[in-house]
């Protein structure tokens, strides 16, 4: 972590000229705005000075009144360039921070399955959207309401010193010696905020996970446990905003007392001076006019110096974020053919962290030829799912080539490769949207009369004609659909798609009978024309597969053909059949 008020320029500069150039012309107007307001903020008490002066000098009443009207027309002019500047801002700002958001979900999208699983979605959000709010600001008007006042502080200060030398030097030694005091502050509360954020984003991403466990946590009774931890951040949370409010609350009272000693030394410079002559009643106003209107840009300056350093610990970790590159890239791109493909791993190993110790699958070995159909067996934890995942290109191997069709799958493009490969995963993600859209994936292309037939394919007719609005009745993300209706949603999303291959790793969840002899039926006519990898959890999905094999700690412990692996009374798999695939592999 960099010292949170060490500013990191060069990150400030980056993000300011990739947001703000698409919408330059905005983006200046807003500047000239912004500083078109803080200058006319100066002319008024000008207009006043002369008003007082005119009124003591006894020169007519004409003047007066001009000089009045005069008044009036700037503070008009003012207020309406303030509403303008405001609404420029606000413009500019979510035009800015809404096309970051869509960058980095969209840089989020593309990192690695292992980014994914290290980063809780809860997290994800807090920066996607957390981080990026306090940008805001920082797009619009940050940088040059910060340059402005402290062009109108200094203004005002040599103003000051103008009028007269002792009462500017005394103002100007109190106002520094206040900046002073604020930065140093500053530099102490801002790590006590961002240790709260931190708290903060992991708060929320024990939140989701609990809200997504929901089912679990109530049938293990966990509710104390949890509630216990919530109990446990949330005073965690109430800790951090009290060591950060402790030094705050200094920051809010600071300014204050800085002013009340500008205006001890204005009151008694001004009074020697106005005694002796030396000051008109216009200028002692413009003295203590000008002290007063100092106080709004000092308390901006701070404010914007703080909101500069909660922007630059977001910004760093926004720069972070967007930091992290895919490992998996793009190969320069292969057509595959229409229809089933060979799949061939050749010595594939693979481990999951940084540790080779810890391979997860070892020199597996084996060539599926186009048509034929896997089944892929073993204990929990052998590594079935892992071996799908690398075929997906999910991660890549760390040693050995897998090949579809016999080009190296690093030289396809990823959508090709995933066009071509179909799976369907123990878990199938319903999306909150149509049933329409949840089988074509969002392709708007796919006419109705395909989602139906392929709806009719998969056995699930019955379950359509049920629903309310049929294809446009909205699923609920999560909910609303048994197992076995699940599985064959995402069997019907695999028509729909096409592929060459189909990966299957069986819900290992019993169903009632009547399911699973739909399932079994939908397998039937999923695998039909197509290679297959089915890891299976039923005996019914085994038979259908041609070649059988049997994992062990990430080791082919035995692979052939499924009649003679049968047939062979000493084989494992004649061994499980007889024992029972269920009992052994549950
Ligand atoms: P099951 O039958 O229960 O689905 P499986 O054979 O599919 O088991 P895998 O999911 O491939 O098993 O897991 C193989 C090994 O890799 C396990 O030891 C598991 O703990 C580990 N593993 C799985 N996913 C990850 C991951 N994302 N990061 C680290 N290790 C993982
Ligand atoms: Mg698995």
């Amino acid at each position: 972590m960099e010292r949170a008020n060490a500013i990191p320029i060069r990150a400030y500069a980056r993000l300011l000229r990739d947001y703000l150039q698409p919408q330059m012309p905005r983006a200046l107007l807003l500047g000239v705005l912004l500083l078109a307001s803080i200058a006319l903020r100066l002319a008024n008490p000008q207009i006043v000075r002369y008003f007082l002066d005119s009124a003591e000098a006894q020169t007519g009443i004409e003047r007066l009144f001009s000089a009045a009207a005069l008044f009036m027309a700037v503070a008009i002019v003012r207020q309406i360039v303030v509403v303008a500047a405001t609404y420029a801002s606000e413009n500019v700002a979510w035009t800015a921070t809404n096309a970051l958001r869509a960058d980095l979900a969209l840089h989020c999208l593309k990192l690695d399955m292992s980014f994914h699983k290290q980063y809780k979605p809860g997290e994800l959000i807090e920066r996607v959207d957390g981080d990026v709010n306090q940008l805001a600001n920082f797009f619009s008007q940050l940088v040059v309401n910060l340059f402005g006042n402290l062009l109108l502080v200094a203004g005002v200060l040599v103003l000051l010193l103008l009028q007269d030398w002792r009462l500017g030097l005394a103002i100007t030694g109190a106002t520094l010696a206040g900046l002073l005091a604020l930065n140093w502050l500053n530099s102490r509360v801002i790590p006590r905020w961002e240790r709260l954020r931190e708290t903060e984003a992991q708060l929320f991403g024990s939140i989701e996970e609990w809200l997504n466990g929901t089912e679990e946590i109530r049938s293990s009774g966990a509710e104390p446990y949890i509630l216990r931890r919530l109990y446990m951040w949330l005073r965690e949370r109430w800790l951090r905003v009290i060591a950060a409010m402790r030094v705050q609350v200094w920051i809010f009272t600071l300014p204050i007392n800085v002013f009340a000693l500008a205006y001890v030394a204005a009151h008694l410079i001004g009074n020697t001076l106005f005694s002796d002559g030396s000051l008109t009643i216009g200028a002692l106003f413009v003295i203590f006019y000008y002290i007063d209107l100092v106080k709004g840009p000092l308390w901006g300056i701070l404010d914007q110096v703080q909101e500069l350093q909660r922007a630059t610990a977001s910004i760093v970790r926004i720069t972070e974020l967007r930091g992290i590159q895919p490992t998996i890239h793009d190969g320069p791109g292969v057509t595959f053919p229409a229809g089933p493909l060979a799949v061939a791993f050749e010595d594939v190993s693979f481990h999951y962290a940084d540790d080779p110790a810890s391979r997860v699958l070892k020199d597996i070995t084996f060539r599926l030829q186009p048509g034929t159909v896997l089944g892929l067996l073993g204990r929990t934890g052998s590594g079935k799912s892992t071996l799908t995942r690398l075929l997906f290109r999910f991660y890549d191997p760390s040693g050995g080539t897998i090949r579809l069709d016999a080009e190296d799958i690093r030289r396809a493009r990823q959508t090709e490769l995933r066009d071509r490969i179909g799976m369907v995963t123990q878990e199938v993600q319903l999306f909150r949207a149509t049933v329409r859209q949840n089988l074509t994936l969002f392709d708007d292309t796919v006419p109705d009369e395909r989602v139906l037939a392929v709806v009719r394919e998969v056995g699930l007719d019955g379950w359509l004609a049920g629903l309310p609005r049929g294809l446009d009745t909205v699923l609920e993300s999560g909910g609303g659909l048994s197992a076995g209706e699940a599985q064959l949603l995402a069997f019907a999303r695999i028509f729909l798609a096409d592929p060459g291959v189909v990966i299957l790793d069986e819900a290992s969840s019993r169903l009632d009978p009547a399911t699973e002899a739909r399932i079994e039926h939908a397998v039937d006519r999923l695998m039909a024309g197509r290679t297959g990898i089915i890891i299976a959890h039923r005996l019914g999905t085994v038979q259908r597969a041609d070649e059988i094999m049997i994992l062990d700690e990430g080791r082919i412990i035995e692979y052939g053909a499924r009649a003679d692996l049968a047939a062979d009374a000493a084989s494992r798999f004649s061994q499980l059949l007889r024992t029972g695939l269920e009992e052994v592999m549950a």
